[in-house]
């Protein structure tokens, strides 16, 4: 099964689901493609290395 969930909050990419797999992220609320969680992911942890400097 093939379906539709939503789109991606940061690029309006079509996010969905095959078969219980959700081909990207729920965070907050708010849904997120893979591309655009991993580029969310790598952003937070160059703002963590900021933090520590
Ligand atoms: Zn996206």
């Amino acid at each position: 099964m093939y379906e539709k969930v939503g789109h991606c909050t940061e690029c309006d990419k079509t996010v969905y689901c095959e078969d219980g797999f959700l081909d990207g992220v729920h965070h907050e609320g708010e849904l997120f493609c893979w591309k655009c969680d991993q580029k969310r992911n790598l952003q937070k942890l160059e703002n963590d290395e900021e933090l520590r400097q």
